[in-house]
């Protein structure tokens, strides 16, 4: 029998989306922050959104990881992140009044700060781009990195120092009025109201505020087991993305370390989290999208819209260019598969398993955008299984074909599959092998006998 229980000790691990996020990272980390003494979030803003559900009740986490929904789990808001202040606010507040206890998070004073020109500027040059939007959340996030990167930024620990906060935000917005009147013709910021409003929270925050880089350090030398949580996913990663439609961050795993402020060496273990088709929120190429009544079909089964903005998800055939590509980013150990029910009753079901570029197969993904745009996708078709998954626990529960399904996936990617999620509660799920303590990138999908289904 499969259980949930990964209960031993000693794993630094790092979670991160395989393919262009929303692939439900946050209820895989949910079910293995059971184990962690400390979830770490590294980088993005109130951007990310992950929807958990727990005993029916469904908990909407923008900035705080999904951690904080076990009580004896410390969260950590790392200092790769972005945060606005009234949004993780009213994270809190909502936390609270569902009796969920949110004394255990803790805020890096290094990370930087969202303030409303970010939000203003953001919004304005989107609706600029006209037909060559990047297709951002309009949360100010863009703006805050890119202040962060011009050395103009706020950080927590300006924010909870109230000189320095008026003296910058003085300057500050000073010069972003001439922008949002001159570039946007909008109506100017008064600093002093900004003040006043981010004074507050900073009091309500204050009692949060560490220097988060040394207390995951005290953590590692005291034994912790800690999970490293990423926003978004590989494809929309700044640097290793389909740029320019891309977040502005890392959310891949190397982007953990940067991010929470620990080395490479600390880290154990890499999973990566892949639906079992694809989708992709915004604008920018996607080869698999499948235009008609069966992206329509996958998109209400698989309930497609964003937790942070509401959108519609494009939804497209699994593609394993791009799942190679994320196991080589990423150095994946192993995959959790989720959303497998989804494909419950679809007759024929497509994998992409490579491009097709000017005539020419290609079996890795293009770096290279305009390439990348114009990729026509190889698809195999396997047999669908036309019955319902989600009351499958274990492997040998499931439909012959979806079990071949899944072997096929993990052998295009040459990585195991770990974990199968076949629903949005904690218990719709077959943990294939220990993704923390199984074998290390353990050959189960090759070896051509049986998969356990015990842990
Ligand atoms: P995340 O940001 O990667 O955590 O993804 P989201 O939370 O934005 O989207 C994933 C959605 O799928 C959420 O509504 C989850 O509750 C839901 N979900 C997660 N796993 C499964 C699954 O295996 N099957 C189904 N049907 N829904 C799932």
């Amino acid at each position: 029998m499969s259980t949930l229980t990964i209960d031993k000790p000693l794993a630094n691990v790092i979670v991160i989306g395989a393919q262009w996020g929303d692939e439900g990272k946050g209820k895989i980390t949910d079910l293995l922050s059971k184990s962690a003494d400390v979830v770490v979030r590294y980088q993005g803003g109130v951007n990310a959104g992950h929807t958990v559900v727990v005993k029916g009740q469904t908990f909407k986490l923008h900035l705080i990881p999904s951690g904080i929904l076990h009580p004896e789990t410390q969260c950590i808001i790392g200092s790769g992140t972005v945060i606005d202040p009234g949004v993780l606010i009213q994270e809190l507040d909502q936390l609270e009044s569902l009796n969920i206890s949110t004394r255990n998070l803790l805020i890096s004073e290094t990370a930087h700060v969202t303030m409303p020109y970010h939000r203003l500027i953001d919004r304005a040059s989107e609706e600029r781009r006209g037909i060559h939007k990047i297709g951002t959340t309009g949360r100010g996030i863009g703006p805050t990195y890119a202040d962060k990167s011009e050395r103009t930024g706020i950080r927590v620990l300006d924010l909870m120092d109230a000189v320095s906060l008026r003296q910058q935000l003085h300057r500050t917005i000073a010069s972003k009025n001439v922008i949002l009147e001159k570039l946007y013709d909008l109506p100017p910021l008064d600093p002093e109201a900004v003040i006043e409003e981010y004074l507050e929270y900073a009091d309500r925050l204050r009692p949060h505020v560490v220097d988060s880089s040394l207390k995951i350090y005290e953590a590692v030398q005291r034994r912790r087991n800690i999970l490293f949580e990423g926003a978004q996913g590989t494809l929309l990663d700044l640097d290793h993305g389909t740029y320019p439609y891309v977040t502005s961050s890392n959310p891949v795993a190397g982007g953990a370390c940067v991010g929470a402020g620990v080395g490479p060496t600390m880290i154990d273990r890499v999973i990566g989290v892949a639906k079992a088709y694809t989708t992709r929120v915004g604008e920018g190429p996607f080869p698999t999208e499948i235009h008609g009544e069966m992206g329509e079909i996958l998109c209400d089964r698989g309930a497609e819209f964003g937790t942070t903005t509401g959108r519609k998800r494009r939804c497209g055939w699994f593609d394993a260019v791009i799942g190679r590509y994320a196991v080589r980013i990423n150095g994946l150990d192993c995959l959790a598969v989720t959303k497998l029910d989804v494909l419950d009753e679809v007759e024929e079901i497509k994998v992409c398993v490579a491009y097709d570029l000017d005539g020419k197969r290609c079996e890795d993904f293009p770096s290279n955008a305009r390439h990348f745009a114009q990729c026509q996708p190889i698809y195999k078709t396997l047999p669908g299984w036309k019955r319902p998954t989600d009351q499958c626990r274990t492997l040998d529960d499931l439909p012959r074909q979806a079990l071949d399904y899944l072997k096929f996936l993990a052998e295009l990617m040459e990585v195991p599959i770990a974990i199968v999620s076949l629903g949005a509660s904690r218990d719709q799920t077959i943990i294939v092998e220990d993704p923390i303590h199984g074998p290390k990138r353990a050959l189960l999908y090759t070896n051509g006998s049986p998969i356990t289904a015990e842990v």
